[in-house]
C-alpha cells in the first residue's frame, strides 16, 4: 500500500495513520514528526526548519524534499508506505511523483480529512504532548489522571509551540493556501 493521508493540521491524520499501518504492516512518514525529531536532536535540518516551525510556516521546500526522499527510498519503505503531512506544497508532491516514477510505483490512494475549523481549533489549541513518550492528550477530552502528567512515563505535559492560537491561525492560512 503506498498512501498519502490529507487533512489540515489537527484532522486526526496521526491518529487514523496509527490505526493505518498496523492494519497494513507499512511504515508512516509523518513530515512533523520527523522534522520535530531533528530539531530534538539539533541536527543541522533540525536548525534549518525550527524557526519556521515554531512560527507555523511551512520548512522550504528542498529540506523536506531531500528528508522525505532519504526515507522514501530506503528498504524499509520498498513494500509501501503511509505518508502523512507529506506533500504539502505542488513542488513537493512533483517531487513525490519524480520519485515514484523512478522507482516504477504509483499511489494506491490519497485520502482527504475534512474537519470544522472550530473542532479544529478546539483540538489544537487543547493539545498537550508528552516531550518524552510523545504521548498525547486534551485539556477537555483526554486528560491524564494527575494534571499536567503523563500517565504513560511521569514527564511534564507541555504545549506545542504551534498548539498556540496564534500559531494554529497561521498554519491553518498556510494549509488553505
Ligand atoms: P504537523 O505536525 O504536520 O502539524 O507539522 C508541524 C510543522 O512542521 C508544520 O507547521 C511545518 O512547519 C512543518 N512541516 C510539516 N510537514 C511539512 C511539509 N510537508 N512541508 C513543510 N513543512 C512541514
Amino acid at each position: 500500500m503506498r498512501v498519502v493521508l490529507f487533512g489540515p493540521p489537527g484532522a486526526g491524520k496521526g491518529t487514523q495513520a496509527a490505526g493505518l499501518i498496523t492494519a497494513w504492516g507499512v511504515p508512516q512518514y509523518a513530515a512533523g514528526d520527523l522534522l520535530r525529531a531533528h530539531v530534538r536532536d539539533n541536527t543541522t535540518l533540525g536548525q534549518r526548519a525550527c524557526s519556521s516551525m515554531e512560527a507555523g510556516e511551512l520548512v522550504p521546500d528542498a529540506l523536506v524534499i531531500e528528508m522525505m526522499n532519504t526515507h522514501l527510498s530506503s528498504a524499509e519503505a520498498a513494500g509501501g508506505f503511509l505518508l502523512d503531512g507529506y506533500p504539502r506544497t505542488l513542488d513537493q508532491a512533483a517531487a513525490l511523483d519524480r520519485l515514484l516514477a523512478a522507482q516504477g510505483h504509483a499511489l494506491d490512494a490519497v485520502v482527504n480529512l475534512v474537519v470544522p475549523e472550530q473542532e479544529i481549533l478546539r483540538r489544537l489549541t487543547g493539545r498537550r504532548v508528552c516531550p518524552s513518550c510523545e504521548a498525547i492528550y486534551h485539556v477537555d477530552t483526554m486528560r491524564p489522571q494527575r494534571e499536567g502528567v503523563c500517565d504513560q512515563c511521569g514527564s511534564a505535559l507541555q504545549q506545542r509551540p504551534d498548539d498556540r492560537p496564534e500559531a494554529v491561525h497561521r498554519r491553518l492560512a498556510v494549509y488553505d493556501q
